[in-house]
């Protein structure tokens, strides 16, 4: 067992050792709180104790100086009296009264008696034998003469640096009544009772070193205590701290954890409030942020609209069964359904009205495959299935079971009952066919072969050397057009428009063109359709407004205005961006609205849904105009042309080509233009192919004209008025 002593000792080397390695910077090199805190709690406080100390030791002085001056008052009246009658005679009982008046007060130091001339005649006391107390000059005697008769008859003298000594000099004078003039004794007069006979002066040196002493060791002892308590009072405060501070250290760790994205970490609850109310805002905290990364992660994998899994997590799941395909041998299925005409309701009874039905669409799916079958939304009307462990039997029975709820579901609307269909697309998983992107691409061919054979129905991928060839051009176009639009591998031509009558150009159609891998120019034919089936239209359309807005800023640099036609497809229409990209490029480019002609099809016009007429009309609110695609082909209805408001007809080439030797194409023509003109249209013809046709359209009321006749498209847009052709004019003299 250690014994006190050794116990103290061990503690003070602790303590040594601990001051010598006191920082105020912890490990890492950064500040530490509590010394900081402390450190300067211990410098206020040995301020102010220095302070305190340093008053009381200056108060101390000043008290026992004013008793020293009481005392020196006292001493010089008795001195004064004790010598008085020595300087009259030599008394040795005098001065044996004096010697024991001075032994008597060890404060007294020395006291000497000088003559009035300030001769020293005697000195009395411990340092009697020293020199004389101070130089008595004329000056100093004359002011101490003054002081005769005054409260305080004395010289005090005192160093600031040692102010327990001090030297005094006083006048020794003696006091008689006044004899000359007894009979004139005024009561009332000081003076005139008594005179005083200087004598000589008195010099004392007191030294209360005593007291001084006595003084200097309280203020010793004061800041001794005061050093202990400084040090206890660290001790104490470091001690308080730590456990105020406690509650922050403990943050230290968790925050660390939350920092590293541990989000389940543990706060212990805090003693103090300030404390206890940051660790509820970082729980709090924590707790939003695991919130928001469930909900980041579910959004993720989840459709929003119908909850179902979306497509990346469809295609993780793909992922998941080639493994067990690969492994175990069995076959499974991809299902791409899409609905049938779904646009209808969309257009019909709203946008909301259609999310209602594909919500129920995604119940309906959900409630007609297995369990263990994974059903998602891709988007739009599209939903994919797996349909795992299964055949190809099983896969057109799922498929089929799928249909057959279809159409029993009835969907109402606004007190309308709507049939929705849809068409699937099955593409079979086996361990010739693993690869998950290629199987969603073949089910999603297979779905629009079901759709081109009457939609309704379901039509199963087949692996067949040809529609593999086929697929595999039309994967390789998607390949080439993406990277076309990525790296503006399309180029523009223009072909003229001229008014029939003056022959002078007016107009220029744009057409696209891909430029391909070995340099050649391909034509729109052979990739529009692949670009349709992969939904690359919009895309590319936009890519066309921009470009030809480009180039005709460009042209009309050194040019005059002319009219720009430019193709546009349904799929750009369904986009909600279109008219807002419009506006975009016509504002960058600063090109006119009204220079803009933008072409659509028979066909999209026919189908009008409210959202390509308010976009149509949109678009003309801008200033452009429109033009009516492909007239006269399949769909003719007048009654068109009057809702949509086109400014242009473009009668189908298929009408102009043999125009010469087709009298019903004539009269086709020539009802055309005249229901254009009481419509306010213009009406163009394509394919105008030679001098003789253009006459017959201009006879028959057509207004511009367009073709190889008329000019060839061309990269810059350039005027090219019609060639004149001697037949040409014949012909208009012999058809008048
Ligand atoms: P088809 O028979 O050829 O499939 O014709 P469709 O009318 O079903 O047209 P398609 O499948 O090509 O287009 C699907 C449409 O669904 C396009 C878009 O207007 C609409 N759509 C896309 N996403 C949503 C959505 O989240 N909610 C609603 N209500 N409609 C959407
Ligand atoms: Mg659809």
């Amino acid at each position: 067992m250690k014994t006190l002593p050794d116990w103290l000792w061990s503690r003070l080397r602790a303590l040594r050792e601990r001051l010598m390695n006191f920082r105020f910077r912890g490990n890492g090199g950064k500040r530490v709180l509590v010394h900081e805190i402390l450190s300067m709690q211990v410098f206020t406080a040995a301020i102010f104790g220095g302070l305190a100390i340093a008053s009381l030791y200056f108060g101390g002085q000043w008290v026992l100086q004013d008793n020293y001056s009481r005392w020196a008052l006292q001493w010089t009246e008795e001195l004064n009296e004790l010598a008085a009658p020595l300087y009259l005679a030599e008394d040795s009982e005098a001065r044996f009264r004096l010697e024991s008046f001075v032994e008597r007060y060890p404060e007294i130091d020395r006291v000497s008696y000088f003559g009035k001339d300030g001769s020293t005649l005697f000195n009395v006391g411990s340092d009697a034998d020293l020199e004389p107390v101070a130089d008595l000059g004329q000056s100093r005697l004359e002011d101490a003469v003054e002081l005769i008769g005054q409260d305080k008859p004395y010289l005090l003298q005192s160093g600031f640096l040692n102010p327990r000594q001090f030297e005094i000099l006083a006048p020794v004078w003696t006091e008689s009544m006044a004899e000359d003039d007894l009979f004139g004794f005024d009561a009332n007069s000081a003076d005139a009772r008594t005179q005083t006979h200087l004598l000589g002066f008195v010099g004392i040196q007191l030294d209360f070193m005593i007291f001084h002493d006595r003084l200097l060791n309280n203020i010793k002892g004061a800041v001794l205590v005061l050093m202990v308590l400084i040090f206890v009072f660290a001790l104490f405060g470091r001690h308080v701290l730590r456990r105020a501070l406690s509650s922050i250290s403990d943050l230290q760790a968790p925050i660390q954890e939350l920092a590293k994205g541990n989000l389940g970490v543990k706060f212990n609850p805090a003693e103090h409030r300030e404390i206890s109310d940051i660790v509820e805002a970082l729980e709090t905290t924590a707790t939003a942020l695991s919130e928001r990364d469930a909900k980041l992660l579910d959004m993720a994998n989840h459709d929003s609209l119908t909850s179902l899994f979306n497509r990346r997590r469809f295609v993780e799941e793909l992922k998941q069964e080639t493994i067990a395909v690969m492994n175990k041998g069995h076959m499974s299925a991809v299902l791409f359904v899409d609905l049938d005409q779904f646009k209808y309701i969309n257009d019909s009874c709203g946008h909301q009205a259609g999310d209602r039905l594909i919500r129920k669409v995604a119940d309906e799916l959900v409630r007609s495959v297995r369990a263990d079958d994974v059903v998602a939304r891709f988007g739009g009307d599209e939903f994919a299935i797996l349909v795992r462990k299964t055949t190809i039997n099983g896969a057109q029975s799922a498929a089929e079971t799928i249909l057959a709820n279809m159409r029993r579901m009835a969907h109402v609307e606004d007190g309308q009952v709507f049939h929705i269909h849809c068409s699937i697309g099955i593409a079979m998983m086996d361990g010739d066919h693993l690869y998950y992107d290629d199987l969603i691409n073949k089910a999603d061919i297979a779905c629009r072969d079901a759709k081109t054979a009457g939609r309704n129905r379901a039509v199963l991928y087949a692996h067949s050397d040809e529609t593999l060839e086929q697929d595999a051009a039309c994967v390789g176009w998607v390949n080439q057009l993406r990277n076309a639009l990525d790296d503006d591998g399309f180029e523009l031509r223009f072909q003229p428009i001229n008014d029939i009558h003056t022959g002078e150009t007016t107009h220029h159609e744009v057409l696209i063109r891909l430029r391909g891998e070995d340099g050649k120019i391909i034509p729109p034919d052979a990739f529009l359709t692949s670009a349709a089936r992969f939904g690359m239209m919009s895309e590319i359309d936009f890519w066309i407004i921009e470009n030809a807005a480009k180039a005709y800023a460009h042209y009309l640099k050194k040019n005059n205005p002319l009219k720009l036609s430019i193709n546009v497809s349904a799929n750009a229409f369904e986009s909600d961006d279109l008219v807002q990209h419009v506006r975009e490029v016509l504002d960058k480019y600063d090109v006119n609205p009204n220079d803009i002609i933008f072409e659509i099809t028979e066909s999209l016009a026919v189908r009008h849904p409210p959202h390509v007429e308010q976009q149509i009309s949109a678009i003309r609110e801008l200033g452009c105009e429109f033009a009516l695609d492909d007239f006269g082909t399949g769909y003719s209805s007048f009654s068109y042309l009057q809702q949509l408001q086109f400014d242009y007809i473009k009668i189908d080439g298929t009408f102009v080509v043999d125009l010469l030797n087709k009298p019903v194409d004539q009269k086709m023509i020539k009802l055309i233009a005249e229901i254009g003109h009481e419509a306010g249209m213009k009406t163009i013809a394509e394919y105008v192919q030679d001098a003789e046709s253009l006459a017959l359209l201009e006879e028959l009321g057509v207004d511009l004209a367009q073709g190889f006749f008329v000019g060839k498209p061309v990269k810059v847009p350039r005027p090219k008025p019609t060639p004149i052709s001697l037949g040409y004019h014949r012909l208009k003299r012999t058809h008048p």
